[in-house]
């Protein structure tokens, strides 16, 4: 029901733009192809991706021998769903069992990390886990007590250093708090200085061999937090960060504030990179596993 409510403004003029062109053409021809791209497109869904399912879409159409707009939908929803369904990779997160998790969000400014970490440490609480989190934003202003208000807010600690100071440092000593404290969770923020792709590059990888000389198999994910409402520039955000470091996974935030949530078909098909929760809305409870299934059927029912 969340995704329902969080998916309104993609419903409204997604799905409302597909029931009304199943609706306007009975039959379905090379003029219906036509405008179910143009429509797809502009919900951001990625021009190759929709040049891609439409052919397949024609095909299957032919084959099936589906001439009807509206025996059509089924099909549309199934490709879909196909679409979105992550191949190898797993779309839960890669949480230990009785050791501790290490987390690390990266991500350009604005785009909803501290609120994420502030929402994904309260869902660790209240499946029971005793969570902390290290404020590595020591770079922009204001970074590290924002952290420390969505800490508040979800009950947890921040270990932090003063500004300006080593994010490797902060996540050391985060790290080595975890381990004393004995914590399931520990949620590493970090600077999103995209305009320099270098010190980026050299920022995250101190921080990982940080963790992996305490933890040689962690960092166990590395999210990228994605703003759903920048669309296409979001797209190049995931290639430019992914090319910086691996990225096992996205959040994509304020899909409820866009109606071009196509953009996670096109996140998925172009990177080929799970999407593994959404943020819709600002407020602590915000915060959704991806599922393929519900986001499509929120999207036409
Ligand atoms: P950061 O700079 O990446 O840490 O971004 P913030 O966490 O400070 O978030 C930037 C703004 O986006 C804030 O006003 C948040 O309330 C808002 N925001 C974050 N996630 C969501 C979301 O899922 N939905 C909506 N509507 N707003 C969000």
């Amino acid at each position: 029901n969340k995704f329902k409510e969080g998916l309104s403004k993609t419903r409204d003029s997604f799905a409302d733009k597909i029931n009304d062109l199943l609706s306007r053409y009975r039959k379905v021809d090379e003029e219906f192809f036509e405008e179910l791209e143009e429509v797809l497109i502009q919900a951001d869904v990625g021009v190759q991706t929709v040049l891609d399912l439409v052919d397949d879409l024609k095909m299957e159409a032919k084959r099936q021998k589906i001439e009807d707009s509206e025996a059509l939908k089924p099909l549309i929803i199934e490709k879909f769903v196909e679409l979105l369904q992550p191949s190898a990779e797993n779309q839960e997160l890669n949480v230990q069992d009785g050791s501790l998790t290490v987390i690390l969000f990266v991500g350009v400014n604005g785009v909803g990390k501290t609120t994420t970490i502030g929402k994904m440490a309260h869902m660790f609480k209240q499946q029971g886990k005793k969570v902390l989190l290290a404020a590595g934003d020591t770079f922009r202003a204001g970074a590290i007590e924002q952290l420390e208000i969505w800490g508040e807010r979800a009950g947890v600690d921040v270990i932090k250093h003063h500004a300006g100071s080593d994010p490797a440092a902060v996540v050391y000593d985060a790290i080595q708090a975890a381990r004393k404290r004995e914590i399931d969770v520990l949620l590493c923020d970090t600077a999103g200085r995209l305009q320099n792709k270098v010190n980026l590059m050299q920022e995250l990888n101190k921080i990982y061999r940080v963790i992996q000389r305490e933890i040689p198999e962690a960092p166990h994910e590395t999210l990228l937090v994605l703003d759903a409402t920048t669309g296409q520039n979001a797209l190049s955000q995931a290639k430019t960060f992914n090319e910086a470091t691996g990225i096992s996974g996205i959040v994509l935030t304020k899909l409820d504030g866009t109606a071009k949530g196509g953009i996670v078909i096109a996140i998925r098909n172009e990177l080929g990179i799970p999407v593994k929760y959404v943020g819709l809305g600002e407020k602590l409870d915000d915060l959704q596993p991806f599922d393929v299934e519900q986001y499509v059927y929120a999207l036409f029912s």
